[in-house]
């Protein structure tokens, strides 16, 4: 009978720890391409590795470039996740095949149904409201109601707005389609376009300073813009509103991501994504650009936080994506550049 000799069983254990560290090696690293920037996403990365010791390794670029990379690369990708900013790109991706359905409690349970895909092939990680910014000057707040009330002719000539080319506001006049059909939106868009006391402004930042230095009355901003110009100079004559609150609720777009079809580490992908959408990085997912957690057990920083309480629209955000073009449409007739 033929024995093991010490040097068989050595062997053994050398193949069978060799077995085990190769796995590791797959098992232990997750590849992110990120449409958000480093600066925003390294904390919970450093945060994830610390605690689970699985590596992130991360690429940054704007969301075409990602998004055309992911296609170019099909099957081969080396990507496990995606990070984009709004809803509208997170559509685009899973409507190009790119994304794959993610079966999870942990997500179903820390992100809300409007914040996710209904497939859950995308999951909002931070909320961004798109809401009413006002001299305080110049305007009251009882004048203030609704998105809507904007196309109202008291608003004559008092209303900036960031150009129509931008998807925050495609995804905010989807959601108005969504909600009021096209013709009603097409009507209110028309209101607006009357309304401008200037041509649309390049960014949210350009429309807060001439509202601050009276060229206009009111605008709609994400209120990170806000609070980034009020960080700055708290001195500004600068309010927000919260509209639509006994209505529709605030206009609400997420940055988030996707788990890819073809990543090769899909197991601590989800478990990366399942962490960033835990109370242990909700807060530094958030905080860092002075936007609201989307798992709402989680409370908003402290700053963020003065500019009080608001309830969101509940409408799904897939319906930012899906009615995106008709948007960009109708923004067009309605002679919204
Ligand atoms: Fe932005």
């Amino acid at each position: 009978m033929m024995r093991f000799s010490s040097n068989h069983f050595l062997f053994v254990i050398f193949f069978v720890v060799t077995l085990i560290c190769t796995q590791n090696v797959h098992a232990s690293e997750v590849v992110v391409y990120s449409a958000r920037i480093e600066q925003l996403i390294k904390p919970m990365f450093d945060a994830f590795t610390k605690e689970t010791g699985i590596k992130v390794r991360y690429t940054t670029d704007n969301e075409g470039a990602l998004l055309a990379r992911l296609q170019a690369e099909g099957k081969n990708t080396p990507a496990d996740m995606l990070i984009t900013v709004d809803a509208g790109n997170l559509w685009a991706a899973s409507k190009a095949g790119l994304l794959k359905s993610v079966k999870s409690d942990v997500l179903e349970n820390n992100i809300p149904l409007h914040l996710r895909d209904p497939n859950n092939e995308w999951f909002g990680l931070s909320v961004r409201a798109r809401t009413i910014v006002y001299n305080t000057r110049k305007v009251e707040p009882r004048e203030l109601s609704t998105y809507e009330d904007l196309a109202d002719e008291k608003w004559h000539k008092r209303l900036c707005l960031r150009s129509s080319k931008k998807v925050y506001n495609q995804s905010l006049v989807a959601m108005m389609i969504a909600e009021h059909g096209e013709a009603e939106t097409e009507k209110i868009i028309k209101g607006w376009v009357t309304n401008l006391a200037t041509d649309p402004l390049p960014d949210d930042t350009k429309a807060l300073e001439y509202v601050a230095a009276g060229k206009c009355d009111v605008t709609l901003v994400n209120t990170y813009y806000f609070g980034r110009l009020m960080s700055k100079d708290s001195n500004l004559p600068l309010a927000i509103f919260w509209p639509n609150q006994h209505g529709s609720g605030v206009h609400v777009n997420i940055s988030g991501a996707g788990i890819t079809r073809y990543g090769r580490n899909e197991k601590a992908a989800i478990q990366l994504l399942e962490y960033l959408s835990s109370a242990k990085a909700q807060n530094l997912f958030a905080d860092l650009n002075m936007e609201y957690p989307a798992n709402p057990t989680i409370k908003p920083d402290r700053f963020v936080a003065t500019w009080g309480d608001f309830r969101q629209n509940p409408l799904n955000l897939i319906k930012a994506g899906e009615l995106q073009t008709t948007a960009v449409k109708l923004m067009d007739r309605a002679g919204y550049k």
